[in-house]
């Protein structure tokens, strides 16, 4: 195939004629235009062949205009290689051409940029998806593939290197990727091309025992075909017969796959056979197996159960005249189109591979578009239907070295990052895309290159978890968060305990040192002190904890004597009239404590204090935590008694007009006295106020509590202590 140096420049006549054939009205002036736009920017250039440049993107326009393609594809197919070459801009050719024909040609530009250099199947893949995913209009595809059909034709006047590494890339990407769309013929010809300039030993030898073969074949295959057509015709039949012979590369993996010889290839050649309907694919069936003997288990029936992808036929292999084996498929004719032309595809069947869930989808689409594509009127209406977003879900990305990273659709530069290493997630602080900053909520797109770019004084914040959309880089900064919090709560818990332990006067560095918060931690089944400092810190255990270890008893209660400075209220109110009943006694003097304000319905306990009668705490008052249980008394409420008591409610809210009234309305309305409001303003938009009031019990004042989170604005109500 290669061009011969000195050839002429190819006649626009030539691309012509096929269109018209295709499309009686199809519009040339387009193509025309194209045709001679590229003939003037090629001017002068030569292929390594020696010929023109020209005749390569006029090749690839006819290869386009025999698939049937549109005026613009075709067009595209003429210009594919002025933007790459530095010739014109998109938008020269945008404003030349229209929108249509430039951006197939950016997109092919696109596509021919990259490079892909691994052989590891799974980038493969990636790859073939990537540049499935960057051709949103199917068109752009089948202009490179065209432009690749015809640079591997005319490979040999290139450098063994480029021959290896161009002939690897059409056998990874590029036929897988022609086979995906179903153009049967142009995967099989790219495979048998690659293979050529592969392994060039296998490919020849192969080839020539081939020849042989259909040589020596050549009689018997005139013999089966007459004992077919002749059987038909007697059961009147209209069919179509033909045979067809296996394809080099083809062979080669047969052999491969399953270890076995040339000689062992049965299906070297093997026999079709066309009718209209499926009730004639039976019945050719029976009549085939009536002529020959079937080979048990070598009956498939694609018809009632198609393959994952589709394909439909009626295979069988039967013992011919001399004892060969004739393998016969059988099917209809439109099935036959489908199998050899439709986009939807031989490759899985071929491969012997099941399809991937994605790729189902992606091929019953296709499949589909054929489908609407028989009811145009023009067939090149297809093409308008046909850009769509085959990947809608991911991006494919490049990393500086040229690994292709698949990320779920707005990935950002930190999901890149995570998926190379934590470090590089944890220091990340932007990347470069395709040369130029981006911040790290910047979007990746297909066919990006990412960079990314890190610093030691980084570190991940949690606004970080709204950006990264990959599961790895979101466990990756909770665990860093975490290991983060739990390190700021040690460095509060230990100065909690600190500052407690030197009101007590004594030294925390030194009560390490003696083993003593060891003791404590223990005791609070902690394996180490940073374990307990971290609870202190996140609130779990209180720093009085260690005070009750470390401070001897006298000296708790005394302190404790200490903090009830509070006299006792309404002088003198001893139990019987204080709401409370204290085991049976009383004539004792209660008070209540300012600490934690208990509240009848509250859980409260009695400290005997020296000569101030007892104190009612809440239970779960922290400054009980120091206190010896000895002085502890129990206490109940007294429910014939209503004693009001005094608390104090804090009131976090919006600032505005007439905020302190509607509070104090609640009150009144709730049937509680205030003692005293007060409201701050924190900045012009929030307020803090503080309300000391009376209440009957725990009921009432959560009910004016849920009243106060009513009020137009309230963020938060809680009580305090006093
Ligand atoms: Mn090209």
């Amino acid at each position: 195939m290669t061009k011969s140096a000195g050839q002429p420049i190819p006649r626009f006549g030539e691309i012509q004629d096929v269109v018209k054939s295709h499309y009686p009205d199809a519009d040339l002036d387009l193509i025309r235009a194209a045709y001679v736009y590229s003939a003037r920017e090629h001017q002068g250039q030569t292929r390594r062949g020696g010929e023109p440049y020209l005749v390569h993107p006029v090749a690839v326009a006819q290869i386009l205009a025999n698939m049937k393609l549109d005026e613009s594809a075709i067009a595209a197919g003429l210009l594919h290689d002025t933007v790459e070459d530095g010739l014109v801009s998109v938008e020269e050719l945008e404003q030349v051409f229209g929108k249509d024909v430039a951006l197939l040609v950016d997109g092919v530009t696109k596509i021919s940029k990259m490079e892909f250099s691994s052989r590891e199947e799974r980038q493969a893949e990636s790859f073939r998806k990537m540049i499935l995913a960057m051709s949103q209009d199917i068109r752009v595809l089948l202009v490179k593939l065209a432009d690749r059909l015809h640079n591997m034709r005319t490979l040999d006047p290139m450098p063994p290197e480029a021959q290896i590494r161009i002939a690897q890339e059409t056998m990874d990407v590029y036929a897988p990727l022609a086979g995906r769309l179903g153009i049967y013929w142009m995967r099989t010809e790219l495979e048998d091309l690659a293979f050529k300039y592969l392994d060039h030993e296998t490919y020849d030898y192969i080839r020539r025992r081939r020849e042989e073969s259909l040589k020596e074949q050549e009689e018997y295959v005139k013999t089966i075909l007459s004992i077919i057509r002749e059987r038909l015709e007697k059961y009147n039949i209209n069919a179509e017969t033909k045979w067809r012979t296996k394809e080099l590369f083809s062979i080669h993996r047969k052999m491969q796959v399953q270890n076995i010889e040339f000689e062992q290839i049965h299906d070297l050649t093997a026999f079709r056979i066309l009718v209209s309907t499926v009730s004639e694919c039976y019945a050719v069936l029976g009549l085939m197996h009536s002529l020959w003997r079937p080979v048990p288990k070598r009956f498939k029936d694609y018809i009632a159960i198609p393959k994952g992808n589709a394909y439909q036929a009626l295979h069988t292999t039967v013992i011919g005249p001399e004892g060969r084996r004739i393998e016969i498929q059988i099917r209809t004719r439109d099935m036959d189109l489908i199998a050899e032309e439709g986009i939807a595809a031989h490759w899985s069947y071929k491969e012997g591979k099941t399809l991937a869930a994605e790729d189902a989808r992606v091929i019953s689409w296709l499949r589909q578009m054929m489908e609407w594509q028989k009811d145009l009127e023009d067939p090149r209406e297809f093409f308008e239907h046909v850009r769509v977003d085959l990947y809608p879900n991911e991006v494919y990305v490049f990393t500086p070295t040229g690994e292709v990273k698949e990320f779920p659709r707005g990935a950002t530069p930190l999901d890149f990052a995570y998926s190379i290493h934590s470090e590089v997630g944890h220091t990340c602080v932007g990347a470069r895309v395709n040369g130029k900053m981006v911040p790290l909520r910047h979007e990746l797109q297909t066919g990006d290159t990412v960079e990314i770019i890190t610093s030691a004084n980084q570190k991940p914040s949690r606004d970080w978890l709204k950006y990264v959309k990959t599961a790895r880089a979101r466990a990756k900064i909770r665990q860093f968060m975490m290991t983060e919090e739990r390190s700021r709560a040690l460095e509060m818990g230990r100065e909690a305990a600190e500052r407690e332990l030197k009101r007590w006067k004594i030294d925390l560095a030194r009560a390490e040192k003696e083993g003593a918060i060891m003791n404590v931690a223990q005791e609070h089944s902690f394996k180490s002190e940073t374990d307990l400092y971290a609870a202190i810190g996140f609130g779990r255990v209180s720093p009085k904890a260690l005070i009750t270890k470390l401070v001897p008893p006298h000296e708790r209660e005394k302190a404790l004597e200490a903090l009830h400075q509070e006299k006792p209220v309404k002088r003198g109110r001893t139990a019987d009239k204080s709401g409370v009943n204290i085991q049976g006694v009383t004539d004792v003097l209660v008070s209540f404590a300012r600490c934690c304000t208990p509240l009848p319905g509250d859980d409260v306990v009695g400290f005997i204090t020296r000569g101030r009668g007892v104190t009612v705490h809440k239970t779960d008052c922290p400054n009980l935590v120091t206190v010896d249980d000895r002085r502890m008394v129990e206490i109940e409420w007294d429910r014939e008694q209503h004693v009001e008591r005094v608390v104090r409610i804090g009131v976090h809210s919006r600032n505005r007009i007439g905020l302190l009234s509607a509070l104090s309305g609640v009150f009144s309305s709730n049937d509680s006295d205030i003692v005293e409001a007060s409201i701050k303003t924190l900045n012009d938009d929030l307020a803090q106020g503080v309300f000391t009031a009376y209440v009957k019990d725990l009921e009432h004042l959560t009910k004016i509590i849920n009243a106060l989170k009513n009020v137009k604005g309230v963020e938060k109500v809680e009580r305090l202590g006093m």
